[in-house]
Parts: structure tokens; C-alpha cells; sequence
């Protein structure tokens, strides 16, 4: 008989079919680095006199990955029949900025968000808009394109979680700036909202039997992609007042989300020659385009210009990091942050 497994890993470079021993491996493998109490010191320190302690506690009680993935459950059972109650949440550091879900049928399916995901996704937001912010300002500029150099370069290819020496650099870059702070956790919000329910839909698909066939595993893709958005725009449309978690002006947040994943592509391939190759997911773009025809759906009707405000000001950024590393990569001022052969022995190693 055929082992019915499924292992779909998000964006990245493997889609496998596993053996079921591989469930644990998967389910507890890597470490958590997390420090909630830490963070919430140093958050203090840097926003001191903007927050107390009380009122970071009462946001991380109304704000965390638990909670925004019931929310998400509760709306796929609202929006699609399909609760997932046994889906579990997976949440350590296995060295991935890459979602994924694992059901094999047999043990319980989890969704798996990586800790180098939360803080990586947080630190290229308070980065590309701060950056965006104060555009004018030399040094703001130099230190936020470095940081997101940074991020895609050590970060997301390979894989290393930013040590605190670099979360120091980027708090006291955003230092005191509130603005920027609020901007970056509401995106992230509704971005984590997106790959959970982008998770979730896999496994609605996979339930109901509707999944694609392998020759067009990108149709399953954009099939994941147009559930989620649509399970983030109910929640953005319908819970206000005292149930809000979602920010109206952080409804273009997914598209940034795949900006993201084409930045950190683009950086590897001008630095490193590279180019993945995942039958599995389709370009990052092509994703993005999929999501405005969902969105400008006339079913989907609110406040937007906030929410385009802010897009725009980022893509700004997006095109100037772009033009930035090209150039200075042409220059050879890039150099020495190259890990070249590192990034060859990666492209050997099957996993
Ligand atoms: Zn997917």
C-alpha cells in the first residue's frame, strides 16, 4: 500500500515524501531561542518611557502565535466548513525561514512557523520602514539597507538566527520611534495570519481531496495563497472595535511578505549566482499578482488608502535595495560579506 504522506515545505527548496519515523524528527527537532522575558527587557530600554511593562505584557497576552492561529481555525471553519481541530502548531528553531505543514494521516498534522521566521520577518519590516521613513537621512539609510543585507544575506540563505548583537543595532536604529514599531508588529500580524491560514488550506485541500495533481503543483500554490488571503480580509473587515487584531492598513502586508522571499532570491542570485530551482512554488511576483486579483474583488470593500500609503513608500525601498546591491555588487564592495563557498558546499548537500 502506498504511504499517504504529505510534506509540503513552504517557498523553499524541498517538497519530499517522508516515512511516517520522520514525524518526530519534523514534530520536536530543533531548539527554541526565544526569550520573551529578555526581549521584553531590551524592548524597554529602547522605547523606555513609551511603554510599561504591564501594557507589553497585556500585548503579548492579546497577540501570539496560539491565539492568532485559533483565529485563523475559527474563520476556515466559518469560511470553508473545515475547523482542523487536530492541526497542531510547531514552533521552534529548525534554522528555516520557511513555513510548512506535515501530515502524514497517522500522527497529528502541525504546522510548522519557525522562530528564525518570527524574527526575521519582524526585523526586515522595522528595517524597510524605517528606511522608507527617513529616506533623507544618510545614515538612516546606510545602516537599514545594511541591515537588510544583512538579513538576506546571513539570515535567510543561510539560515542563521540574528544573534543580539544585531538585534541591538536594528533597536537602536528604531529606537524610540513608536511609529515605525507599530507599523512593523501590525504587518507582521496579518503576515502570520496569511502563512498560517496558508498552511491550513493545504490541508483543507488535502482533506477534501482536492489537491493537484504533481504535474502542477503551483496550482495548489495559488490555491492556498487565494484561501488565506481571503480568510485575512474577513478577519480585517469583520473584526472591529473591541475583537480588532487586524490593522485595515496592513491589508497589502502578504504582498511584502512575497516581496520578501523575491528580495532574499534576488540577493542570491547577484551575490551568489544562484538560482533556485522549486517546481513546487511559483515566483514570488507571479504570487503577488494572484493576491491583488483577489483583493480587488468587489466583495472586499474598505478604507484602503492608509494601507496603499504604505506600500508604496516600501516599495520604494524595495526597488532602491534592489538597485544597491546590483551596484555595489558590480563595484566589488560587497566582497567581504561574501561567503561563497559556503553557499557552494549548500548547493551539494541533498536534504
Ligand atoms: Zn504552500
Amino acid at each position: 500500500m502506498e504511504k499517504d504522506v504529505l510534506v509540503q515545505k513552504e517557498r523553499g527548496f524541498i517538497e519530499k515524501f517522508m516515512v511516517p519515523q520522520m514525524y518526530d524528527l519534523f514534530r520536536f527537532g530543533g531548539s527554541s531561542v526565544k526569550d520573551d522575558e529578555m526581549g521584553m527587557q531590551r524592548m524597554l530600554q529602547n522605547f523606555s518611557g513609551l511603554f510599561t511593562e504591564e501594557q507589553l505584557r497585556k500585548n503579548m497576552e492579546k497577540y501570539n502565535l496560539q491565539k492568532m492561529f485559533g483565529v485563523v481555525k475559527e474563520y476556515f471553519k466559518k469560511e470553508y466548513g473545515y475547523a482542523g481541530d487536530s492541526i497542531i502548531l510547531s514552533n521552534n528553531y529548525q534554522h528555516t525561514i520557511n513555513s510548512y505543514i506535515y501530515n502524514d494521516r497517522e500522527n497529528p498534522a502541525f504546522i510548522h512557523i519557525d522562530e528564525l521566521f518570527e524574527s526575521t520577518v519582524i526585523a526586515f519590516l522595522l528595517s524597510m520602514f524605517k528606511w522608507s521613513k527617513d529616506f533623507g537621512n544618510l545614515e538612516i539609510y546606510s545602516e537599514c539597507f545594511k541591515y537588510v543585507l544583512f538579513l538576506m544575506n546571513d539570515v535567510c540563505i543561510f539560515g542563521k538566527m540574528q544573534g543580539t548583537d544585531a538585534n541591538d543595532v536594528l533597536l537602536g536604529l528604531v529606537s524610540g520611534d513608536i511609529q515605525i514599531l507599530q507599523l512593523a508588529e501590525d504587518c507582521y500580524w496579518t503576515i502570520v495570519v496569511f502563512s498560517l491560514a496558508h498552511e491550513v488550506a493545504h490541508a483543507y485541500l488535502a482533506y477534501t481531496g482536492r489537491q493537484y495533481s504533481k504535474q502542477h503543483p503551483e496550482k495548489e500554490e495559488y490555491n492556498a495563497d487565494m484561501m488565506a488571503y481571503h480568510i485575512v480580509l474577513k478577519i480585517i473587515m469583520e473584526k472591529e472595535g473591541e475583537e480588532q487584531i487586524l490593522e485595515k492598513y496592513t491589508y497589502l502586508a502578504p504582498m511584502m511578505y512575497m516581496d520578501f522571499f523575491d528580495l532574499y532570491y534576488y540577493t542570491d542570485r547577484v551575490l551568489y549566482k544562484s538560482r533556485l530551482s522549486d517546481p513546487q512554488h511559483p515566483w514570488p511576483v507571479d504570487r503577488k499578482n494572484r493576491l491583488f486579483a483577489v483583493v480587488n474583488k468587489d466583495e472586499y470593500d474598505f478604507d484602503t488608502v492608509d494601507g496603499n500609503h504604505l506600500y508604496s513608500g516600501f516599495l520604494d525601498v524595495y526597488d532602491e535595495y534592489k538597485d544597491q546591491v546590483l551596484l555595489k555588487m558590480e563595484r566589488g564592495k560587497l566582497d567581504k560579506i561574501l561567503h561563497t563557498e559556503r553557499r557552494n558546499r549548500m548547493r551539494c548537500v541533498k536534504v
